[in-house]
C-alpha cells in the first residue's frame, strides 16, 4: 500500500537545446498540456533561455518551476564563463547539479558537486542531485551498483549540513549513465531498489527518519510509454526526462501517468 507523502515531481531537462526565441513557446505549450493536480512540475532550460521562460510562464499564470541545469561551486570570481547561484536570483527556484553529462565533460567531480549543493542551499535554490554508475558498474551487479551510486551520493551529501539540505527540499535523480539519451531505460524494479539503496545511503550516514522524505526520481531514457513502469514504483517520485522533455506529446504523457501516481498517493495518505 502507497503511504508515502512526498511529492510527484517531473522536472525537464532541456539540456543545449532551444534559443531565447523559440524557448517561452516550447514552455507554454508543455504548461498548457500539463496542467494535472498532484504533479509538481519543473522547467530546465539552458542558463540563456531561463528569462524567456520565465516570462513565458509568469504571463500564462503557469504553476510550473523554472529551474538551471547546473550552477558553480564558487560563490564569486575569476571562472569564465561560468554561472554563480547569485545570478540566478529572480531566474530560477530549481537546479540540477552533478549531471552525469557535466561529470563527463567538464570533470565535475563529488567534491565539486557538493559545493553546487552549498551554494545552492544558501542561495534558496532547490536541488536535484543527479547520481547514477557506468555501464561496467551494472553488469558487475546491482551490489556494485549500489555501492558506486551511494559513494557519490555520500561524497555530495556529507559535506552538507542534512538540515540545510532538508529545508532546500533535496531531490535526488537516480541516472544510471547508461540509460541517459540512449533510448535504453532501466527496469523499474532496477530503479526501485536504488532508490531504497539510496535512502539506506542516507540513514547510514544519521539522517534516520528524514531520507524518507527525500524524494527520489527516475531519470534515463523516460518517455510516455516507459514512465508507467518506473511510477507504480512506491520508492520512485517522478521523473527526470532529457529528450523526451523536448516534446510536448510527451511530455503530456509523462505528467498524466504521475498525476495518477499523485492521486493514489493522496488518497492512500493517512490524512487524506
Ligand atoms: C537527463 O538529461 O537527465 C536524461 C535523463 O536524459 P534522457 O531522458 O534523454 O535520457
Amino acid at each position: 500500500m502507497i503511504r508515502t507523502m512526498r511529492p510527484v515531481i517531473v522536472a525537464a531537462n532541456w539540456k543545449m537545446n532551444t534559443t531565447p526565441a523559440d524557448a517561452g513557446e516550447l514552455a507554454r505549450t508543455i504548461a498548457s498540456r500539463t496542467r494535472v493536480a498532484g504533479v509538481e512540475r519543473v522547467i530546465c532550460p539552458p542558463f540563456v533561455c531561463l528569462a524567456a521562460v520565465r516570462d513565458a510562464l509568469m504571463d500564462a499564470r503557469e504553476e510550473v518551476a523554472v529551474g538551471a541545469q547546473d550552477v558553480h561551486h564558487e560563490v564569486a570570481g575569476a571562472f569564465t564563463g561560468d554561472i554563480s547561484a547569485a545570478m540566478l536570483d529572480g531566474l530560477a527556484s530549481w537546479v540540477i547539479v552533478g549531471h552525469s553529462e557535466r561529470r563527463r565533460d567538464h570533470a565535475e567531480t563529488d567534491e565539486r558537486v557538493a559545493g553546487k549543493l552549498a551554494r545552492a542551499i544558501e542561495a534558496g535554490l532547490r536541488p536535484i542531485l543527479c547520481i547514477g554508475e557506468q555501464l561496467a558498474v551494472r553488469e558487475a551487479g546491482s551490489d556494485a551498483a549500489a555501492a558506486v551510486v551511494v559513494d557519490q551520493l555520500w561524497g555530495a551529501v556529507m559535506p552538507n549540513d542534512a538540515d540545510a539540505l532538508i529545508a532546500a527540499g533535496l531531490v535526488i535523480a537516480y541516472e544510471p549513465v547508461w540509460a541517459i539519451g540512449t533510448g535504453k531505460n532501466a527496469r523499474g524494479a532496477d530503479a526501485a531498489a536504488m532508490a531504497s539503496a539510496i535512502r539506506n545511503g542516507l540513514r547510514a550516514i544519521d539522517w534516520g527518519d528524514r531520507a524518507e522524505n527525500v524524494p527520489v526520481l527516475y531519470g534515463g531514457s523516460v518517455t510516455a510509454a516507459n514512465i508507467a513502469e518506473f511510477l507504480a514504483e512506491p520508492s520512485i517520485d517522478g521523473a527526470l526526462v532529457g529528450g523526451a522533455s523536448l516534446k510536448p506529446d510527451e511530455m503530456a504523457g509523462i505528467v498524466a501517468r504521475a498525476g495518477v501516481t499523485g492521486d493514489a498517493r493522496r488518497s492512500e495518505s493517512p490524512i487524506a
